[in-house]
């Protein structure tokens, strides 16, 4: 399995990250996980186009992560695809692509279907493509005997106590040919990441902040309820038996924190550790 990190960052801007996107390509399939600011131009710089996706899964509902949907769907419907693409995502996915299509870009598309008319060439309406489901804990069947796990991971919903209803995050793990990646999403420490990434030959995990990072309570609460730092990813890699760590959705730093970060994670986890960076391509 080829996993390419597409976007490494967070919410803030970063002129090095771009906005969470992972591409896994296995069994001649391409996979991908998140679709964060700038997704349609990264998977185009790892010669992946948007139209030959063949399966996006959505982790949750954070601007991060969504922010490229939009335009992934609308560079993928402008150059040509009708073959189906099944979107997954937690609850609230369905109703997201609704506003996208059905209010966000709904001039645009009428433009471009009148457009067509003009020429004498009949488009289809891009939902015509979207096969959109709404996942929690279950298992998804692709093409080619690759198989995807969802489960619930834990994104600050207790420390807010928000209902499932109001906020659900998913991990998952994705099985082609005897190798398994897991996909932390936005997560700290819980049940199902646990299950998600046990004995994985690569898990690509959220480490938003180093340990000389988190210093007030704020960043306290953040790390331990909300999203995983560096040392929560190290333990939660460590107790799963992970093979290779793969940091993701890092904060800007300095080289010297990120090396830092990368010695610090080491002292606890015995596996590979990587950082990642936008384009970085792993074999897992
Ligand atoms: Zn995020």
């Amino acid at each position: 399995m080829h996993v390419t990190l597409l976007g490494t960052g967070g919410p803030r801007p970063d002129p090095e990250r771009q906005g969470p996107a992972t591409l896994v390509e296995a069994s001649r399939l391409a996979v991908l996980f998140d679709a964060g600011r700038g997704v349609a131009t990264q998977l185009v710089r790892a010669n992946v186009r948007a139209e030959d996706l063949d399966a996006v899964f959505i982790t949750h509902h954070h601007f991060d992560h969504i922010g490229g949907l939009g335009d992934l769907i609308l560079a993928a419907w402008n150059n040509g695809r009708t073959r189906p693409l099944p979107v997954f995502g937690p609850p609230g996915t369905a109703a997201i692509i609704d506003g996208l299509l059905d209010q966000v870009y709904a001039r645009d598309i009428n433009f471009r279907i009148a457009e067509e008319w003009v020429h004498g060439r009949l488009l289809d309406h891009p939902r015509a493509f979207l096969e959109v489901k709404e996942v929690l804990s279950q298992r998804i069947d692709l093409p080619n005997g690759v198989e995807v796990t969802s489960g619930q991971v834990e994104h600050g919903s207790m420390g807010i106590e928000l209902s499932i209803e109001e906020w659900s995050a998913n991990g998952y793990r994705i099985s082609a040919e005897g190798r398994h990646v897991a996909i932390s999403g936005d997560a700290v420490a819980g049940l199902e990441l646990a299950d998600l990434a046990h004995q994985a030959d690569a898990l690509v995990m959220c480490a938003y902040l180093s340990e000389g990072e988190i210093t007030t309570s704020e960043e306290t609460f953040l790390t331990e309820q909300v999203l995983a730092g560096a040392p929560q990813a190290a333990a939660i890699a460590q107790e799963a038996g992970v093979g290779h760590l793969i940091l993701t959705h890092i904060r800007e730093k300095s080289d010297v924190a990120i090396e830092l970060m990368r010695s610090q994670i080491t002292e606890v986890f015995p596996g590979e550790v990587t950082v990642g960076s936008d384009l970085m391509t792993i074999d897992a």
